[in-house]
C-alpha cells in the first residue's frame, strides 16, 4: 500500500529565516524516519528572497507550488534590505494569505513546567490556551475607508459566513482540547460584536460538548495577565486577535519558541513562527530554532494528523530546555545547530 507522498512547500525567507528553516527541516527528517510518513519538501523564494530572485515578494512559481501542496512552512520574511521596495516583503504575506484563503490564525500560548522560569507571570495552574483570530476581514479590510484633512474613517464589517467559518475552527479545536470556547468581543458597544455573539451562539448549538462563554476584550486583556489558566480556546475578530495574541506571546517570556498556523476551508494551511526575521542576529548562527521546530510539530498534528510525531518533537524540545541546551535569547550559550542536534538526539533516544 503506497500513498502519494505529501508535498510540503518550504519558504525560508530572509535573515534568520533560512537558518531556522534548515533546523526545522532537519528535525522533520529525523522525526519521520521509519515512521511511515512519506513526504517531499521543496523550497521556494518568498518575501525579500522573492524580490531578489524574481523581482516579486510572491513569485508565480512560489504561489503555484504553495497552492498545489499539502502544507506550507514559512520561516520569516522582511528586513531593512527591502525597506524602499515598491512592493515590500510583507505584501507577499498578505497576498499568500488571500490566495490560500487563510481566514483563521491560530496561536498557542502554553507555559510548560520547563518554560515557567522564563515567564513574567507567577501562575499556579498550567497555562495552555490557543487564540483563534479571524484573519481576512473586519476593520483591516472593511470599506469605506477615508481620510481627509478633518476626519478619517475605517469600517468594521463582518458577514455571517465569515464569522461562522472561523467559529467552526474554534469549536473543532475546543473539541480536540478542553471543550471550552471564550468569545472575546466588545458587545456592550459594537454592533459587529453583538452580531458575533448571535452567529457564534448558533454555531455553538452544533457542539453540545463545548462550553461557550464571553469576555469583553478589555477584561480579556486583564485576564491573560491575571489568570491565563482559565482559557482554553479564545475566539475573536481580527483587530482584537492581533493585539491579544501579541500580549499572550509576552506571558511565555520567549518570542523564539512560539509557532502559529493559518488555515482556510480547503487547501493547505500555513505554519510559521510568530516572530520576525530578526536582522539583528542574522548570520551569527544563534537564532532560536524552537519556534520553527514547533511549527513543524503543529503541521504534523493539524495537516497530517500525526499527533504522535508532534508529541515526540515537543518532548525533545522540552528536554533540550530542561538540560539548558538553549540559545542566548533563553539565557543559554548554544548555537542554532547545537540546539537542533540536541533535539534530534533526544528524538532518536526516545525511540
Ligand atoms: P516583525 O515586524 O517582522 O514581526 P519585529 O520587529 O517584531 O519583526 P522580530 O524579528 O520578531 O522583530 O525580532 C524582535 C526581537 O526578538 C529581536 O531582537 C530579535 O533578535 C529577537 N528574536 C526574534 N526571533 C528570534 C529567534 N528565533 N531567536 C532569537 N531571537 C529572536
Ligand atoms: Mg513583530
Amino acid at each position: 500500500m503506497s500513498q502519494k507522498p505529501y508535498q510540503i512547500t518550504a519558504l525560508p525567507g530572509d535573515y534568520i529565516g533560512p537558518e531556522i528553516m534548515a533546523a526545522g527541516l532537519r528535525v522533520l527528517r529525523a522525526v519521520t524516519a521509519d515512521q511511515n510518513f512519506d513526504y517531499t519538501v521543496t523550497e521556494y523564494p518568498f518575501g525579500g528572497a522573492g524580490i531578489d530572485a524574481a523581482g516579486d515578494p510572491l513569485p508565480k512559481e512560489t504561489l503555484a507550488a504553495a497552492k498545489a501542496s499539502d502544507a506550507v512552512l514559512l520561516a520569516a520574511i522582511g528586513g531593512p534590505k527591502w525597506d524602499g521596495a515598491a512592493r515590500t516583503p510583507e505584501t507577499g504575506l498578505l497576498e499568500i494569505r488571500k490566495a490560500l484563503n487563510l481566514f483563521a490564525n491560530i496561536r498557542p500560548t502554553a507555559i510548560s513546567p520547563v518554560m515557567q522560569r522564563y515567564s513574567p507571570i507567577k501562575n499556579e495552574d498550567p497555562v495552555d490556551f490557543v487564540i483563534v483570530r479571524e484573519l481576512t476581514s473586519g476593520i483591516y479590510f472593511g470599506t469605506p475607508r477615508e481620510r481627509t484633512a478633518d476626519y478619517a474613517l475605517d469600517t468594521m464589517r463582518y458577514t455571517a459566513s465569515e464569522i461562522e467559518r472561523v467559529a467552526r475552527v474554534a469549536f473543532e479545536m475546543a473539541n480536540r482540547r478542553h471543550q471550552h470556547v471564550t468569545l472575546v468581543d466588545k458587545a456592550n458597544v459594537l454592533a459587529t460584536s453583538k452580531f458575533w455573539r448571535e452567529v457564534v451562539g448558533r454555531v455553538a448549538t452544533q457542539y453540545p460538548a463545548v462550553t461557550l462563554d464571553y469576555s469583553y476584550v478589555d477584561a480579556a486583556a486583564m485576564k491573560i495577565i491575571a489568570n491565563p489558566a482559565q482559557f482554553d480556546v479564545i475566539l475573536t475578530e481580527n483587530l482584537f486577535g492581533d493585539i491579544l495574541s501579541d500580549e499572550a506571546a509576552q506571558i511565555t517570556g520567549s518570542l523564539g519558541t512560539i509557532p502559529s498556523m493559518s488555515s482556510g476551508a480547503n487547501g493547505p494551511a500555513l505554519y510559521e513562527p510568530i516572530h520576525g526575521s530578526a536582522p539583528d542576529i542574522a548570520g551569527q548562527g544563534i537564532a532560536n530554532p524552537f519556534s520553527m521546530i514547533k511549527s513543524v510539530a503543529m503541521m504534523l498534528t493539524n495537516s497530517f494528523d500525526r499527533r504522535d510525531l508532534a508529541a515526540t518533537i515537543n518532548a525533545a524540545v522540552d528536554q533540550s530546555i530542561a538540560t539548558h541546551i538553549v540559545t542566548p535569547d533563553l539565557g543559554g550559550s548554544a548555537t542554532t545547530e547545537e540546539v537542533t542536534n540536541a533535539v534530534i538526539q533526544s528524538i532518536q533516544e526516545s525511540r
